[in-house]
């Protein structure tokens, strides 16, 4: 046996013993990211970003599908232009890294590095609209973006990270309102249907809106620690930086106006999600739907005649029909299985003289570990049939999750007792006033995720105040 055989797949910590070591073991045994060379920033790896690539060509599909095109803006932003809407500067003031030289010399003015473009857009929109002919424009960008976080960890929060973000504007508060909704479903059938993630769906309280919007719509997830995720937001401008910019158009009155505008965005941060919603101890799990390789093909006693033919017919026979890969490399076929379960590989496809004499495969899942033998006749028609099966699990088991640990409470005695105990989300009721939203935060570390959409009435009162309550709020620990 050669010694790169005896290496075994590396230990990864139990989930239970250290989470935040267990993200980091899977982030890197997993080989999707690796550390850049300043401090925050990351190198996503083939196999990560494979995944990604998954992700980004469904959501650049809908986008394009709704009848939005892609663009590609520059990565500065002159200090003044920054400046221009006073909320959004003040919100991303603490994050933004700052050029200060050209060569030897000394600039004239800082020049930012974009933390987000919608000053780049708005001042293109002040240039090139100038009727209602001209509206809507829906524009998306995929892109780079940096904030100088202080802390950092890959995907979750780093100093520079790539999404997309959709910048848009229309003639009426309506239009925008509209869209600001629609994209806000795009980015939940996303994390729902393809990454088999479910979400809450809502509105940020003004506290946690985006820097200068009218309003922010979220999509929340549960992570398997019981901390929430916000996978994506959509946020509604109204005219706000339409002023600030001067960006107008001639209505069919020729009437002067302001646009009404959105931006939307979901970044690389949704691979924590990815991680963190489907990983177990033996490693990552990758829904079928955005998983590279959906079949991996170990032949078992390679070396014996005919198998590795076999091997490979199999996989021109699978080649149209799923995501299908082979390892005919010389090492063991255990330190496969284990290599491949670590990487969430969806279904392992395992044939060795055995099967072949008895015309059948063994399919191993990667969601349950169920082991079945199917004759290689049925294979075409099975193996699809199973990959929708692990899809489906997967949400199921996550949604499972995330229903056990949804918890309604009506008295801060019981906010503080549940989120001790059972961590994940809590329902309570709010008055609508911010200083309870600030206490309750600063009492338990959670923070409110949103407004959900589906209202329900625990209580008449204010979980925190005990005056009359507005509307439900759902609250957690998050990343
Ligand atoms: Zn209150």
């Amino acid at each position: 046996m050669s010694k790169k055989n005896k290496d075994f797949v590396e230990k990864i910590t139990a989930m239970e013993d250290d989470f935040a070591q267990w993200y980091t073991d899977v982030v890197k045994q997993a080989e999707l990211v690796d550390y850049g060379l300043i401090k925050g920033t990351m190198i996503i790896r083939p196999y990560g970003y494979a995944i990604w690539e998954n992700i980004k060509d469904e959501l650049d599909r809908m986008i394009k599908e709704s009848g939005h095109t892609n663009v590609q803006f520059p990565l500065f932003i002159p200090e003044s232009w920054l400046q221009k809407e006073a909320d959004h500067v003040e919100g991303f003031a603490p994050e933004v890294a700052w050029v200060t030289h050209g060569g030897d010399e000394e600039l004239q003015e800082r020049i930012a590095v974009r933390p987000t473009s919608e000053v780049l857009f708005c001042e293109y929109y002040s240039r090139h609209i100038h009727s209602y002919r001209d509206l809507p424009k829906l524009y998306n960008q995929w892109a780079n973006v940096v904030r100088w976080e202080k802390t950092t960890r890959p995907f979750l929060r780093s100093s520079e990270f790539h999404w997309q973000e959709g910048h848009t504007a229309h003639a009426t508060d309506k239009d925008a309102e509209i869209e600001t909704a629609r994209m806000l479903d795009t980015y939940a059938d996303l994390v729902e249907n393809y990454m088999a993630i479910p979400v809450y769906k809502g509105k940020k309280t003004e506290s946690e809106k985006f820097a200068g919007a009218k309003y922010t719509l979220t999509i929340e997830a549960l992570m398997h620690d019981g901390k929430a995720l916000q996978s994506g937001t959509s946020h509604h401008f109204g005219s706000g930086f339409a002023e600030a910019f001067d960006i107008t158009y001639l209505d069919e009155n020729g009437d002067s106006q302001f646009v009404h505008q959105t931006s939307w965005g979901l970044s690389t941060r949704i691979m924590g999600a990815l991680i963190m919603v489907h990983g177990d101890n033996r490693g990552l799990v990758v829904p079928p739907k955005i998983a590279p390789t959906q079949a991996m093909i170990i032949p078992v006693a390679q070396h014996k005649e005919g198998v590795l033919d076999k091997a490979y017919d199999l996989r021109d026979q699978l080649k149209g029909l799923v995501r299908v890969d082979i390892d005919a490399s010389d090492k063991m076929p255990g330190w496969k299985f284990n290599e491949y379960e670590m990487k969430g590989i969806p279904v392992r496809i395992e044939l060795g003289p055995k099967d072949i004499e008895k015309e059948q495969v063994v399919l191993v899942r990667r969601d349950t570990g169920e082991k079945e033998f199917v004759a290689l006749a049925d294979l075409e028609k099975r193996l699809p049939e199973l990959l929708d099966e692990v899809q489906q699990n997967l949400y199921d088991k996550a949604l499972a999750h995330r229903n056990e640990k949804t918890t309604s409470v009506t008295t801060m005695e019981e906010f503080r007792e549940m989120l001790e105990e059972k961590g994940g989300f809590l329902k309570a009721m709010w008055c609508g006033d911010e200083a309870c939203e600030e206490k309750i935060q600063e009492e338990t570390t959670a923070t409110s995720r949103c407004i959900p959409f589906e209202q329900e009435k625990l209580a008449e009162t204010c979980v925190c105040c005990g005056k009359p309550a507005k509307e439900m709020v759902i609250w957690a620990k998050a990343y």
